[in-house]
């Protein structure tokens, strides 16, 4: 090595002398001595390398890759960003947004000691689902009501508790796969409930069932399709008839609603989806739907209806393992408590308001922003604006789609360059995540509202992703 090279090894300043520097020693109150030191190490070893091969140093490099470091360490690996894909609950970001009301209950419930399972009238203790129980009754019409984990959990739940060694009574045509791990007959292996299946994948009628159902039926089971539809040649039980049918024999019917919705989505220029008071009043013995689905609110899965079949539910010991804590349940009160104002959920519920969001005025946003994009993509890539279609996600009326505008990014380089424009947009301060489509990124722009932000975030935008 040259003589050079090992004297600025041996000039390259000790940890312990860097944890010295005043500037070091405020990283080290903010990140911790322990962390810091860390840094320090990595930071020299990686010079000591440099420094072989013939670089030179400055103390005040030194502390800048340290910075670097410690802030790389400390970044979140959630990360908030743009959902530009045109799904507006889309599970792997997030689905549903909470409205502000939810946020501020959940972030006061998050700071303080709240009354979870005490009862301020007579000082004993009381249950956590009592402040969500009264308000999911009056917007369903129900009976009764639980909180759970998620509806996976509130499926397994009423499953296990229903039918555990027994028939769980189920059409074929609704064993369904939502994705990840749930499928219905694996669900029901591990709630210990015997599948039963009945009808044909595309046709199932009333005496199927009236078949099938004997002294060893805990339940019978309705699943909404929620994504996919059978079209053509095809017949299913209606509720009603089957809560006839349910009667007539004594077993509880239960109907998996999936996204589930308090309102009539009509109200908002979607089709009609049965709304959970529907499907209640429909003469299920119990409906599961999801929090953050279309109801909007944070995950969360509720069980609600006949009173008897709800406290025992809540005496199923499995219960406690699905139950869920007081930070979502404060966001489950804040963000039921806005459909009893129906008229203004599309203001209040970011959910609503990004389905009911017009076509027209999306598309004046991406006349808006054109030129901002025009500008940092320079003549590498064509700009334009293009009608596409939005979905609601979530296994929420799968076929439905809600037309939208969107800027299309066409780079002109071709092979893998829409790849590479892609992941550069992933790669801004505030990822943007679109969809890729006939080589060009096609931005959404149905759930972006904070157009300022957006424009900022545009401006670290360098070909290739370099930051
Ligand atoms: C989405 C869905 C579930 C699972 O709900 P999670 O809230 O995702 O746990 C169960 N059943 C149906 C029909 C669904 O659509």
């Amino acid at each position: 090595m040259a003589e050079a090279a090992l004297s600025r090894l041996r000039n390259l300043p000790s940890v312990d002398r860097m944890l010295h520097r005043p500037d070091i020693a405020v990283l080290a109150e903010k990140h911790g001595r322990l962390e810091t030191t860390q840094a320090i190490r990595e930071t020299l070893a990686a010079l000591r390398e440099e420094l072989r091969s013939g670089a030179d140093f400055d103390e005040d490099m030194i502390v800048a890759s340290v910075l670097f470091r410690l802030a790389v360490r400390a970044n979140t690996r959630l990360q908030p960003l743009f959902n530009l894909t045109g799904t507006v609950l889309h599970t792997n970001l997030g689905r549903a947004i909470l409205a502000e009301e939810a946020v501020e209950a959940a972030t006061a419930a998050m700071r303080q000691a709240v009354s979870l399972e005490f009862d301020l009238a007579n000082g004993k203790r009381g249950e956590r689902d009592d402040h969500v129980r009264a308000l999911v009754c009056e917007l369903t019409g129900a009976e009764d009501a639980t909180l759970v984990n998620n509806n996976a959990a509130a499926v397994l739940l009423v499953l296990n508790t229903l039918s555990q060694g027994r028939e769980a009574v189920v059409s074929r045509g609704e064993l369904i796969e939502i994705g990840g791990a749930f499928r219905m007959p694996e669900i029901m292996a591990r709630a210990g409930a015997r599948l039963r299946e009945i009808g044909t994948t595309n046709r199932t009628h009333a005496r199927d069932y009236a078949d099938a159902l004997g002294p060893e039926t805990g339940v019978i089971l309705k699943v909404h399709t929620s994504n996919y539809r059978i079209e053509g040649f095809a017949a299913e039980v209606r509720a009603r008839d089957l809560a006839k049918i349910a009667r007539q024999h004594d077993v509880p019917l239960v109907n998996d609603l999936g996204s589930g919705t308090l309102v009539d989505l009509s109200r908002f220029g979607l089709r009609k989806e049965p709304t959970v008071r529907e499907a209640a009043e429909e003469g299920a013995d119990l409906v599961t739907f999801s929090g953050d689905k279309l109801l909007g609110g944070p995950q969360a899965g509720f069980i609600v209806g006949r009173k008897d079949l709800i406290a025992a539910i809540n005496r199923n010991p499995m219960k406690r393992a699905l139950r869920v804590d007081k930070v979502r349940i404060a966001a489950c009160e804040a963000t039921l408590k806005l459909y009893r104002d129906p008229d203004r959920l599309a203001e209040k519920l970011p959910t609503m308001r990004l389905l009911a969001r017009p076509a027209e005025e999306v598309r004046r946003q991406a006349e808006r922003l054109m030129p901002a994009l025009v500008d940092a993509l320079g003549p590498g890539a064509a700009v334009e604006i293009v009608a596409c279609q939005s979905q609601i996600g979530s296994g929420a009326l799968p076929l439905d789609t809600i037309p939208s505008f969107g800027l299309s990014l066409k780079p002109k380089g071709g092979g893998r360059a829409v790849e590479e424009l892609s992941a550069a947009f992933r790669g801004l301060p505030r990822p943007v995540i679109g969809r890729v489509a006939e080589g060009a990124l096609i931005l959404d722009l149905r759930c972006l509202e904070d157009e300022a932000l957006f424009r900022q975030n545009l401006s670290f935008y360098r070909p290739g992703g370099a930051r």
